[in-house]
């Protein structure tokens, strides 16, 4: 009976993750819920991967162009020193961090704080990307975003790389990587091959 007794001093901490395509609105819906929780005057840090320069050194940027300010770091355990005092922590292109960043944003949420992850669930080759598939896992949130399908119009599911450029971590833009459905990703793939 004590053990369900309510307390109102205990802070309850959550994971949200947002994932998807490139294009999809992750950063989007990463701002806009970082706005309301700013809105409803919570104290609200927001962190990327120092990798991330697209636009601005100190921002999360949109492909809408809404912005956010933010804190570049270099690995997930600088998010826990950096913290501070802040109840909700936002964490922008989660797929580029260190293997740490599951045990980081558990952490912070285990702490009573609000975790809001947004990143790229696949990489271009259609492959899980970094610490998201355990991301994933260990959210007590997950919403999947998607972006328009550049050849038909549908729900993209894929970021597909239209350069020849070999890294894995490409931070690139419109000009590299365009959105597609899963049979227009395939179909495309099999022509790339088709070529060489
Ligand atoms: P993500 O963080 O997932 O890459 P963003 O939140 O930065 O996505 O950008 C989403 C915005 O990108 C959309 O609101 C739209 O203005 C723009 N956009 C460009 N190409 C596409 C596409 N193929 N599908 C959907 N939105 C697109
Ligand atoms: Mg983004």
């Amino acid at each position: 009976m004590d053990g369900m007794a309510h307390r109102p001093d205990r802070r309850k901490g959550a994971l949200e993750v947002i994932c998807g395509s490139m294009f999809s609105g992750k950063t989007e819906e990463l701002i806009r819920r970082l706005r309301r929780a700013d809105i409803a005057r919570q104290q609200v840090a927001v962190f990327k991967p120092v990798l991330d320069k697209r636009y601005d050194e100190s921002s999360i940027v949109s492909h809408d162009d809404s912005k956010l300010g933010s804190t570049a770091v270099k690995s997930a355990a600088e998010i826990i020193r950096l913290a501070g005092e802040a109840t909700v922590v936002g964490v922008d292109e989660a797929q580029f961090f260190d293997d740490g960043l599951p045990q980081v944003c558990t952490q912070l949420a285990n702490e009573g704080r609000r975790v809001i992850a947004a990143g790229l669930d696949l990489d271009y080759l259609g492959k899980p990307f970094g610490p998201m598939p355990v991301l994933l896992a260990l959210a007590d949130f997950v919403t999947k975003v998607h972006a328009v399908c550049m050849h038909c119009g549908d729900l993209a599911h894929h970021s597909y790389r239209i350069t020849d450029d070999k890294p894995l971590v490409l931070v690139g833009e419109k000009e590299s990587y365009i959105a597609l459905c899963r049979a227009c990703y395939n179909q495309a793939g099999t022509q790339a091959a088709g070529h060489s």
